[in-house]
Parts: C-alpha cells; sequence; structure tokens
C-alpha cells in the first residue's frame, strides 16, 4: 500500500515524499481513508505508530476547502502536554507546507500576545491544552462554534491530568455537527464513557495495543536495592553502548538531583520537568536533540509523547505509579524500527507498580540477567592475553593473570558492606570523554569475536551463537548478585 492509495491530495503526497516517507503506517492506512469520509474516529494506538500523521494528514485536506474567520477556529487538536501540542504543530507545518493554511498554537507557560494577534486573524487550525483554551474562552477571547472538526489527541492521558471537565466542557461549546477524533493508547471506562458522549458512531480502529508493547524494545527490570539505583544506572550508562538515553523518574525533586548527580559524575545530561517554564523546557528538548547532551533526565508530563528520534536506551529510575506509563515511557526507544533498549529499576517501594504494570502488558518482565544476558569474557581475555606477553619475560605472573570464571571470582563485596558515603565522582572518572575516544564502544563486538575465535577453549562462555541485535553482550553487572528477592 502507498499513501497514494489513500486518497490524500497530490499536494499532501508531495510533502509526505518530502517527508521521506513511503508506506503508511497501520494506523494510516485505516485512519486517513475513514477521516477523509468525514467519519468520527477512535484510534487506539501508542506514540511511535505514525498516530499524529493519521489525523493530520486528512485534517489538511479535509480543512482545504473552506474560508476561516476571526477569532472563530475551523478545526480543534486538544493536546495534553505544551511538548506535544508544539510536536503536533511541526507535523502541521511539514505536512501542510504546499496548502494554504493558518494554524495557531494555544499553549500555557509563553505569552498571550502572539496567540491572541493569531486568533483574531482568523485560523483552520487551533492546537491547544485545555488549561490555556479554557482560559481564553472564559475571556471570551475565542468562539467555538466554527469548529467543524475536533481532534482529542492521548485521552488517556487527559484523563490522568484531570483534563475530562474541561474536555466535557468544550465539547458542550463546539457544534453539534462535526467531526470527532479521538486518541488513546488505552479505553479506561472514563474515556469509554467520553467517547459514547461525545463521537457518532465512530469506526474504531486499534493498532499495537498500548498493553502489547513494542517489539523492537527489548525490556528488562533491575532488582535493585533504592540507595543502589545511582550506582546501577551509572553501570549501565557506562556499559550498556548507551548512545542517547531519557531516564523517567518519578517526581521532579529526582529528576533534578539525578541530573545533578550525573553532571557530577561528568555524564552529559539535562533535565525536564513540570516545574520548567516553557522556554527552558524547550531549550533544554533542543539540546538533546541536537546531541550537546545525550542523556535527558524527565518526568511523565513534561516527556510524555515526545518524538525524539533514535533513543537508544529508556531507563525508569523508579518503576511508574501509572501502569500506562510504562508504555508511554518505553516508547519512547524503538520507534520508526528502531531497537532499542529499555530498563526499569525495581526496588522494595517499586514492587506494588511493577506488578500493575505486568497486569496491564500481560507478562512478566525479564528479570535482567537472569536469562539474557550473556557474559562477554573481552575484558579478562585482554587482560589475559596482555599478562600472557609479559609472562614471557615473568613466568610467575600467569596464574595471577588467567581470565577469572565465575565459580572462581571471589563474592564482590556489595554497596549494603561497605559504610555509608557521600555521593562523590571517583577521581579516574575525569578523563572520561579522553577514555571514550581511545576505545569507541562501537569496536567492542569484533574485538571480542577476534579474541574468542583465538582463545579456545574457553571455560565460562561457550556460545558461538551471534547475539541478537538489542541483547546484551558485555560483562556480567556486579549489582546483579546484590538484587533483592
Ligand atoms: P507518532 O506516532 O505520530 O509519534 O510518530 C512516530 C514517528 O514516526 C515520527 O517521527 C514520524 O515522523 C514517523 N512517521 C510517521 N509516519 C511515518 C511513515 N509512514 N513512515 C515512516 N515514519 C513515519
Amino acid at each position: 500500500m502507498t499513501f497514494a492509495d489513500l486518497g490524500l491530495s497530490p499536494e499532501l503526497l508531495k510533502a509526505v515524499e518530502d517527508a521521506g516517507y513511503t508506506t503508511p503506517t497501520a494506523i494510516q492506512a485505516q485512519a486517513i481513508p475513514t477521516v477523509l469520509m468525514m467519519r468520527d474516529l477512535i484510534g487506539i494506538a501508542q506514540t511511535g505508530t505514525g498516530k499524529t500523521a493519521s489525523f493530520v494528514l486528512p485534517m489538511i485536506d479535509v480543512m482545504a476547502a473552506g474560508r476561516r474567520r476571526a477569532l472563530m477556529p475551523r478545526s480543534l487538536i486538544l493536546e495534553p502536554t505544551r511538548e506535544l501540542a508544539a510536536q503536533v504543530a511541526e507535523n502541521f507545518e511539514k505536512y501542510g507546507k504546499n496548502h494554504d493554511l493558518k494554524m495557531a498554537l494555544l499553549i500555557g507557560g509563553v505569552q498571550m500576545g502572539d496567540q491572541l494577534k493569531a486568533l483574531s486573524d482568523g485560523v483552520d487550525v487551533l492546537i491547544a491544552t485545555p488549561g490555556r483554551l479554557m482560559d481564553l474562552f472564559e475571556r471570551g477571547k475565542i468562539m467555538l462554534n466554527g469548529c467543524e472538526l475536533l481532534v482529542i489527541d492521548e485521552a488517556d492521558r487527559m484523563l490522568d491530568m484531570g483534563f475530562i471537565p474541561d474536555i466535557e466542557f468544550i465539547c458542550s461549546k463546539l457544534p453539534e455537527t462535526r467531526q470527532t477524533m479521538l486518541f488513546s493508547a488505552t479505553m479506561p471506562p472514563p474515556i469509554e464513557k467520553l467517547s459514547k458522549k461525545f463521537l457518532n458512531n465512530p469506526k474504531r480502529i486499534e493498532v499495537n495495543r498500548a498493553a502489547s508493547t513494542n517489539a523492537d524494545i527489548t525490556a528488562f527490570k533491575v532488582p535493585v536495592k533504592s540507595r543502589s539505583k545511582k550506582d546501577t544506572l551509572r553501570w549501565f550508562l557506562e556499559n550498556d553502548l548507551v548512545e542517547t538515553a531519557i531516564i523517567f523518574a518519578n517526581r521532579k525533586t529526582t529528576v533534578r538531583e539525578l541530573n545533578q548527580s550525573l553532571n557530577r559524575f561528568g555524564f552529559r545530561s539535562s533535565e525536564i520537568h513540570g516545574d520548567m517554564d516553557q522556554s527552558s523546557r524547550i531549550k533544554e528538548l533542543d539540546r538533546f536533540k541536537a546531541g550537546e547532551v545525550n542523556i535527558l533526565v524527565a518526568s511523565d508530563v513534561a516527556a510524555r509523547g515526545l518524538d525524539i528520534k533514535g533513543v537508544s536506551h529508556v531507563f525508569n529510575f523508579d518503576t511508574p505509579w501509572h501502569p500506562d506509563d510504562y508504555v508511554h515511557r518505553i516508547g519512547r526507544t524503538g520507534r520508526a524500527g528502531a531497537k532499542g533498549r529499555a530498563f526499569t529499576f525495581v526496588s522494595e517501594e517499586d514492587a506494588e507498580a511493577i506488578a500493575n504494570v505486568e497486569k496491564l502488558t500481560g507478562s512478566a518482565i525479564k528479570v535482567f540477567g537472569k536469562e539474557d544476558v550473556r557474559v562477554d569474557l573481552s575484558e579478562v581475555l585482554a587482560k589475559a592475553e596482555a599478562a600472557k606477553s609479559a609472562e614471557v619475560d615473568e613466568p610467575e605472573a600467569r596464574s595471577e593473570a588467567r581470565p577469572e570464571t565465575r565459580e572462581e571470582r571471589k563474592p564482590r563485596r556489595t554497596r549494603e558492606d561497605r559504610p555509608e558515603r557521600e555521593e562523590q565522582p571517583r577521581k579516574e572518572r575525569a578523563p572520561r570523554e579522553e577514555a571514550r575516544e581511545e576505545r569507541p564502544r562501537r569496536e567492542r563486538p569484533e574485538r571480542s569475536e577476534r579474541l574468542a575465535a583465538e582463545r579456545k577453549p574457553r571455560r565460562y562462555h561457550e556460545d558461538d551463537e551471534p547475539v541478537p541485535p538489542g541483547e546484551w553482550n558485555g560483562p556480567r553487572p556486579g549489582f546483579l548478585d546484590v538484587g533483592f528477592g
């Protein structure tokens, strides 16, 4: 199937081609003809499935006919967060570049002047968060009775954020004869109720149910003591071939503290959370997108639905309290066909939350290190090789330099054994950047293959199968021995 089969206009097909898309995604293939036929629609789809284009593309063609009027937007898209609203606006600009459509973005946290000016000039498409829209409506600055098309995006998130009464109010101010689309990753009862009340005989399209998550994401849970979470996180950041990562925490204070801690340890990280003003949030996001920092520590509200390409890793520093958030969080990686890895830290305090997540997804998340950790002896073998060369001069050195096997290894001193200490960057971390440049991480598998071939027979890691994409093949982390349960 191609986009041309879906009934879109030539101008739109050109914009889609320029965007580099050749094949519609499943939600696009089903939703676009439905919207073009002016039918109501319920789209059960998570972010990362191409759902934004599934409503933005046909909306552009639907809106192409008709005239705008001052203060009376012709269509309305409701988004739960400012970032999502801004992202949808970017989509409109990208796909609507060959059309004469005016769009306005109505979000909190930015000056109202420009927004009001755009409204008074007349807009075809208004993209808004419920709070700011209600505010302007109550002040009589906007009329909703010219709005023929409504999109309620991320409805389940709207529910979590307490926006349902606002949405009901807004719906009641729109003309009864209109086209309505509702998108949600899940359909909890209040959203079903909302759809029954405000949608007319909708076509229901379900794609990649939220509870089934994405096959391109390799997800693990990591049992860890609360006080070891930061150490464990740093271990993963250094050892799991992390290129770009989003780290989610449940509390804004944790987001701040974690970012500070990572900075102290020399990581290039920044933060985004709901206490920051809009311009700072956008600034930090842009830094992340531009690669100035490769780690973003985030709260759920701020990061919901963000389309940031190429995130190799998602870490749940805390297991999310709302199980739906688990799906949304890990959906930041493995996007548009790319492989991703997601790690959820589970301390005793997270036990109930992870049980809820597993109930929602319908399966137990694999425990990191229990089944899938493939241990690569490249490091110890390399040491052994170095020692072997040295041995030519000093034969006694041999026994000490022999590769350790799991059985031979001394038990690691766990963190619980160590005295409590202030978190201090370790001295040897300072030349981190140099060290990284000297030993590019991507070279490791090749080296391990070479060494593995040279050093047979092996005593510990006997597996000659190539490591499947997305599976671990690095050293066994010490914290696996200290997890609870
Ligand atoms: P969304 O689910 O709307 O957040 O979109 C996820 C990502 O997929 C975005 O980066 C889109 O630009 C991209 N995308 C949307 N439609 C397609 C398509 N048909 N082919 C390839 N990528 C797409």
